[in-house]
């Protein structure tokens, strides 16, 4: 009964399942405080308060039909308004309500748009290493992912690779800055480069190609560093928000994108994405949810960063002074870090007798290096640090 399509993510799934089959296996042998996961990317900041504040709120104060019915498939306007409000506040952009559209989070709003432009057979660039949930939602609409290979020198998109892989057929481009699982920033002398190479291409071509920036961790971003905000580079650039990382909400499935009046086609494309989010059975993000990052977005709450900041800290000090080496992330919650053998799934199996769960690289197209995701307790950082460095001794670092 199971379509072809479907067949070869199920078999991909198990390998997933393992991971986690193997984390409680362990836990069930050595105790849960015995075993160091680091492969999940979910939160373990909790949510601000202003979020239960606004829930409760919500249900006190609004009325009940309206709270729960349904509305626009783009969202609630005053949302919309909100959110267009914000950014324009932060990033000194123009945008408005008819701009913004509300999604089911970034997985949701990527789908969106992927369904909204993409024909059979168009190409979509990625840069190695990438989430690699993109290749699914590409192929849900039967594009074809072209990969730039890594720059493993500083982890910033490849653009001479970029550019040469360009071709007529290339539609859009998917970047994720601060970026999973490297935790790099994109800089802003790396998005102009990239503007100026679309630009370029779209001129040659006399037809668009669209930069979708995925954007769950933007808010993520420490020690000051600016994140910068790529409309303000490419006019056909539309963003992936969501709301999973930055008030640790990935369960309640909430985020919106972008679609700038720039943009070439703008009206038609936020029409059809509108439509879109209603025929892939989304209809409309979750109304209360909607509701609540309007009073969250007013009282200005944001997750606890002091709390990552500090398990990256520790965790990268930790790490180098063992010997690994891994470049200092600048955002986001994961470190990537150089295997000191070429075969990391080598590494990540030794590293499972030392009982650290981490994910191989070659899972984000770039083999050679592991992700660690630093979402997790402070105390399950300290713990872990005997395992880390009795593996480093392993492999005489
Ligand atoms: N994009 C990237 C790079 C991610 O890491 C994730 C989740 O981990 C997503 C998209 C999906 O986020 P959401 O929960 O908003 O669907």
């Amino acid at each position: 009964m199971v379509s072809g399509k479907m067949k070869p993510l199920v078999e991909n799934n198990s390998v997933i399942r393992e991971m986690f089959e193997e984390g409680k296996r362990l836990a069930a042998i050595y105790g849960p405080e015995n075993v160091y996961d680091f492969s999940l990317g979910n939160p373990n900041v909790p949510a601000p308060d202003e979020v239960k504040e606004a829930i409760l709120e919500i249900l006190q104060e609004e009325e009940s039909t309206f709270v729960h019915g349904y509305m626009s498939n783009a969202g609630y306007e005053d949302v919309r308004e909100t959110i267009a409000h914000s950014l324009n506040e932060r990033f000194g952009t123009d945008f408005g309500e008819n701009n913004i559209l509300m999604t089911v989070g970034a997985a949701s709003g990527l789908n969106v748009i992927l369904k909204t432009i993409l024909e059979p057979g168009d190409e979509v660039m990625v840069f190695a290493p990438y989430f690699v949930e993109y290749g699914n939602y590409v192929g849900n609409y039967d594009g074809a992912l072209v990969v730039v290979s890594p720059n493993t020198i500083d982890f910033q998109p490849n653009l001479e690779e970029f550019k040469r892989k360009i071709t007529e057929k290339t539609k859009a481009v998917i970047i994720n800055t601060p970026n999973n699982p490297t935790g790099v920033v994109y800089s802003e002398e790396t998005l102009r480069q990239l503007a100026g190479i679309l630009e370029d291409k779209e001129k040659q071509f006399g037809r668009g190609i669209v930069l979708l920036s995925d954007e769950p961790y933007r808010e993520l971003a420490y020690d000051g560093v600016q994140v910068p905000y790529v409309t303000r580079y490419y006019k056909d650039t539309v963003v992936c928000y969501s709301y999973s990382k930055s008030l640790s909400l990935p369960g309640e499935r909430i985020g919106y994108l972008v679609i700038p009046n720039e943009l070439q086609d703008s009206r038609q494309v936020f029409t059809a994405a509108s439509i879109a989010n209603r025929v892939l059975g989304c209809v409309n993000a979750p109304s209360l949810m909607q509701r609540v990052i309007k009073r969250c977005i007013e009282k200005g709450a944001s997750v606890n960063l002091a709390a990552y900041d500090r398990n990256r800290n520790r965790l990268y000090e930790g790490l180098t002074e063992c010997g690994f080496s891994c470049i200092r992330p600048e955002g986001a919650f994961y470190l990537f870090v150089k295997s000191p053998v070429e075969d990391e799934r080598e590494f990540c199996s030794r590293a499972k007798k030392h009982h650290l769960l981490l994910v191989p690289g070659s899972s984000f197209a770039c083999p050679g290096y592991v992700r660690i995701a630093y979402c997790v307790s402070y105390e399950q950082i300290q713990r872990s640090m005997p395992a880390f460095r009795a593996l480093a001794e392993e492999y005489g670092l």
